[in-house]
């Protein structure tokens, strides 16, 4: 597992506590609760890489695991707590925003998002910066434990069709489940790829 290596370094509040924009990374977005840490955590092949149960106020940082020099794994922020000020989500807004707009170092971006709910608003948000940007994105139908195989294989296939027409075909889809263990090497694939591991 290439990226069994990787460990928390530091968590970012403003721009200029990012590293050196130098690298390669690959960021992880999500709606709260998605299921991101525990993707991290699978992915990673370490329980306690990335935090599972976390309160909103502690939420709003760019979070950096280093794999090795100048390869990085980011954590962005959850979105979607109903519970952020408006103030604190104006400030994320932006921090986000630019970060999508002016990190070279960004080489792709994995959407983590529940099969049960998939391409919700922020996740189309994240998606659309990525193709703006002309960067790869990789979603992740996590928690497909939940749903049959049959239903699994047809959420696949519409989320899929869908993300093509709107996004383009550098956007790709597979199914994920951390406790079921299903699609942790696709994952680890990608990522490892697209760091050039
Ligand atoms: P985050 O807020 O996106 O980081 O989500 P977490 O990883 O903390 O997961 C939120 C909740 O969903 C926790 O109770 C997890 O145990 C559960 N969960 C995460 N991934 C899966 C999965 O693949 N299958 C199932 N059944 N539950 C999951």
């Amino acid at each position: 597992n290439p990226l069994a290596s990787a460990q928390y370094v530091l968590a970012a509040h403003l721009p200029r506590q990012l590293p050196a924009d130098g690298g390669r990374e690959v960021a992880f977005a999500g709606r709260s609760n998605a299921g991101k840490s525990s993707a991290l955590n699978a992915m990673t092949g370490q329980n306690k890489l990335a935090r599972t149960s976390k309160t909103p106020g502690r939420t709003q940082q760019l979070v950096y695991f280093g794999v090795q020099p100048d390869r990085w794994l980011v954590d962005l922020p959850g979105y979607g707590y109903a519970k952020v000020p408006p103030d604190l989500r104006e400030h994320w807004k932006t921090f986000i925003n630019g970060y999508f707009r002016e990190r070279q170092a960004l080489a792709g971006l994995v959407v983590v998002m529940d099969i049960r709910h998939p391409l919700r608003e922020f996740d189309q948000q994240m998606l659309a910066y990525a193709a703006a940007r002309g960067l790869p994105a990789h979603c992740l139908l996590t928690k497909a434990d939940k749903l049959s195989r049959g239903a699994q294989g047809t959420t696949l296939l519409q989320v899929r069709r869908e993300v093509h027409a709107e996004y383009g075909e550098a956007t790709s889809v597979q199914l994920f489940s951390a406790p079921s263990r299903i699609g942790v090497d696709e994952l680890r694939g990608v990522v490892a790829g697209w760091l050039e591991l």
